[in-house]
């Protein structure tokens, strides 16, 4: 009998899932894996936080699944292909069909896996199921990747036309015999200490809280987005982040579900998710470096202290500390407010912003390397579109003009006394100014 492994990764649902749509016009059984291999990602291994929603959405799968008939098959394991040589041994299967990812460490070994199964006679097919436009598909005129979001997502409009989402199989052809498969507990993802009640609170893993969210957010903020959506206090904005960044959802499932949407704003940042991968895919060494080479002589400061009041959200600055505690609290903070304590943690303190990029990874649980290196190059100043490293946001009169009344940094900091700024916001900006000129006549 023909027998297909659907290798599932950062793809973890069954509608709109065209490797699994394949697999079914294949015939045949179908044998859905998934197999936790963190060593294989390198530095960038999954933080704790999407540990944690790792291991819900996995639950969450495995149930969808078997309620169509089918097992998720579930491997602990350190090289993905041989474990991919195990279970086509074990069960006789011909075909390994999986949806690409994009990092630069992924994108070498899934090349390998590819070819030695295909010299060893098996189909290995790869498919799109996470972006509406894979980022060899847009180039600018001179034939190079784009570097600035605009033109990027002009073009990219012009080339974007997803076919409709197909609807999730009623029934997945199951196998005569099933492989042996770990707990989803073996994986080890869930944190030892319980920190994770918060989470816990805030979120609804899986395909099925995705589409929630997305019918919710289509029902009443995405009217408002324009005016809500810099307003941290305010539910304005989708929170489908985690959920796109696990591939829940896809973007072409949003793409088709608000059509009217889709020159407004909120598509428009799901073109910066695009443009995020666009750049990963083709300027992979900007996970750790710079992409403004001149910024590798930057003097940024060491201090272990202010790191961690950062980290902690007591810095003395309240938008800074009560977004650090809201990240803290439900592994997700407010872009807004992303970008203020980035600026803080880059500018005011001076810090390099691989701190700021590995504290989010660590705690984030929408944690995406091409979205997190983007958000943290354009914070410093030293990336693709990035804002000028001159440009100094301060943090007290962004929150005047987008927490005017107080109500998310109480939310967040209580109403209790508040400490003393570790840092003065007039002198720091100074000196990170006074740095930045040193970076322009140092290169002359
Ligand atoms: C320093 C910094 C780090 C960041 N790290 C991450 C990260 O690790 N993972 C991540 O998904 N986003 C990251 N972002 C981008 C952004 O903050 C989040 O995507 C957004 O806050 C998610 O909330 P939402 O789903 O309600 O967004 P919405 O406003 O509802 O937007 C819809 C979707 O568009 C995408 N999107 C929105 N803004 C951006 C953006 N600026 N860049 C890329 N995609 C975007 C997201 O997938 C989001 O879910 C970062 C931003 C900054 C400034």
């Amino acid at each position: 009998m023909t027998t297909t492994l659907l290798w599932l990764r950062q793809d973890l649902r069954l509608a709109d899932q065209p490797a699994l749509q394949a697999a079914i016009e294949r015939g045949g059984s179908i044998i859905p894996v998934f197999i936790w291999s963190p060593e294989e990602e390198g530095e960038w291994q999954h933080g704790a936080a999407s540990r944690w929603w790792l291991h819900q959405s996995l639950g969450k799968l495995s149930a969808a699944i078997e309620k169509r008939g089918s097992k998720l098959i579930l491997r602990r394991a350190t090289d993905s292909l041989a474990c991919l040589r195990e279970l086509l041994a074990e069960t006789g299967a011909t075909a390994v069909y999986w949806g690409r990812r994009y990092e630069p460490l992924i994108i070498a070994r899934d090349a390998h896996i590819k070819n030695e199964l295909r010299e060893a006679g098996i189909e290995a097919r790869s498919f799109n199921t996470a972006l509406l436009i894979e980022p060899w598909d847009v180039q600018n005129l001179s034939g190079k990747p784009f570097q600035v979001f605009t033109p990027f997502w002009r073009k990219a409009c012009t080339a974007i036309d997803p076919p409709k989402p197909a609807a999730a199989p009623t029934r997945i052809a199951a196998p005569a015999t099933w492989p042996r498969t770990a707990t989803i507990e073996d994986l080890g993802l869930m944190p030892r200490i319980g920190w994770y009640h918060g989470m816990a609170e805030a979120w609804r893993p899986g395909e099925v809280g995705a589409q929630a969210l997305l019918e919710q957010f289509l029902e009443g903020p995405v009217k408002n987005y324009a005016e809500t959506r810099n307003l941290p206090a305010v539910a304005g904005t989708s929170r489908l982040s985690p959920h796109l960044h696990f591939g829940e959802i896809s973007p072409r499932q949003i793409w088709h579900a608000a059509p009217e949407w889709r020159s407004t704003q909120f598509v428009t940042e799901i073109g910066w998710r695009e443009f995020a991968h666009h750049l990963l895919y083709h300027f992979p060494r900007t996970t750790n470096e710079p992409l403004r080479a001149d910024f590798a002589r930057f003097p940024w400061r060491e201090n272990a202290d202010d790191l961690l009041a950062w980290q902690q959200g007591r810095t003395g600055i309240p938008l800074v500390d009560a977004g650090m505690r809201e990240l803290w609290a439900t592994g997700w903070m407010h872009n807004r407010v992303r970008m203020v304590v980035a600026s803080f943690l880059v500018k005011n303190l001076r810090m390099h912003w691989l701190h700021g990029a590995r504290w989010f990874w660590d705690t984030l649980v929408d944690a995406d390397l091409a979205s997190n290196t983007l958000g943290w190059q354009w914070a410093a100043g030293c990336g693709a579109d990035a804002a000028p490293y001159f440009r100094v946001f301060n943090p007290e009169s962004q929150a005047e003009k987008f927490d005017p009344q107080g109500e998310y940094q109480r939310r967040w900091l209580g109403s209790g006394p508040r400490s003393a700024p570790i840092v003065d916001l007039k002198a720091s900006r100074l000196e990170a100014l006074a740095a930045f000129q040193t970076l322009r006549t140092s290169g002359k």
